[in-house]
């Protein structure tokens, strides 16, 4: 059972500050980072959730510079942009295209371009990507990139019909800053769209701290529905959109049961799962990383993402 502050009492949370914090558990260790397994080792971390603003974060994680170093390092996983049929894609663009505002989009962590293709020409489209590679390539897409990094939208003077990003939240340090910043770029009567893990989905909340997209490096914040309330109320931004959906395409019905048999084992006999994988079970070759030994499994067929659309109904008047 979680207990209040249990491995950290001066602990606050990393965004509103409050000290009424929940520990919920330790993060399984892995050396996953920005979609691969990669040669650095990192330090254990925990699990928590503040009682105040509902963000659940990773701590200790790793610092701002260190994070930049790492994304600089290791290349950014681009593969699944190769992939068109994301489910968050066909969300989003079927979101984006209910949007009757003025047709300008903002994608924060826009990669090369990918999306905002996908999205359409109809589109004046706009982009913030830290990789240089990548954002070289969305630009030879027709995106403007217009800031390499997500810390510094205040210096973005345009304002946007939609501004979205998918799967960055999770990467910020503090995701209220950043959910501010993305409003203040919208347009009078924008949306701003956010998509990432959710904390509430059964998978995780079955599997708290152990489960697979906490312990993923450099995911070091999560939010909910109860957050996502939370900052509507208090940026006045009406949530007008929200659903739960799995990031991965529809699989067969035996693939999920597969899902819930290795958590559950992993949940109920860590040890044992982690002989397995010593002995070959579960891809990773763990005598190469051997930091991967006790990595959890992943739950792709889980509806543990969700998406959400907040308009800025402020910016009308
Ligand atoms: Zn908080």
């Amino acid at each position: 059972m979680s207990k209040k502050n249990s491995k950290n009492s001066t602990l606050s949370c990393p965004s509103c500050k409050n000290i009424s914090i929940q520990y919920i558990g330790e993060i399984p260790l892995t050396t996953i980072f920005a979609g691969q397994i990669v040669a650095e080792h990192f330090a254990k971390s925990c699990l928590y959730r503040c009682e105040h603003c509902f963000l659940h974060f990773r701590w200790p994680r790793p610092t701002k510079q260190q994070l930049y170093a790492l994304y600089k390092k290791n290349q950014i996983d681009n593969q699944q942009n190769k992939t068109m049929h994301r489910r968050d894609w066909k969300i989003a663009s079927r979101l984006i295209s209910e949007y009757e505002g003025q047709k300008t989009i903002l994608d924060i962590g826009c990669g090369d371009g990918s999306f905002l293709n996908y999205v359409g020409k109809d589109w004046k489209r706009y982009g913030v990507e830290l990789n240089e590679k990548l954002a070289a390539e969305a630009e030879a897409q027709g995106v403007h990139i217009v800031q390499t990094d997500f810390d510094t939208l205040a210096t973005i003077k345009q304002s946007f019909g939609v501004v979205m990003a998918l799967n960055v939240i999770e990467h910020t340090e503090d995701p209220v800053s950043f959910f501010k910043h993305m409003m203040g770029l919208t347009a009078a009567g924008g949306i701003v769209i956010i998509s990432t893990g959710n904390t509430l989905a059964l998978s995780w909340r079955f599997m708290g701290s152990k489960y697979w997209y906490c312990s993923l490096n450099d995911h070091i914040s999560f939010i909910n529905r109860s957050w996502c309330q939370t900052v509507s109320k208090e940026f006045q931004m009406p949530i007008v959109s929200s659903q739960q959906f799995s990031y991965f395409e529809a699989q067969l019905f035996l693939s999920g049961c597969a899902d819930i048999m290795k958590n559950a084992m992993y949940k109920v006999l860590p040890s044992f799962f982690c002989w397995l994988r010593k002995k070959g079970f579960g891809g990773i070759d763990v005598d190469k990383y051997p930091d991967m030994h006790n990595s959890p499994p992943s739950w792709h067929t889980a509806k543990d993402h969700m998406m959400v659309v907040f308009r800025n109904n402020k910016a009308v008047m």
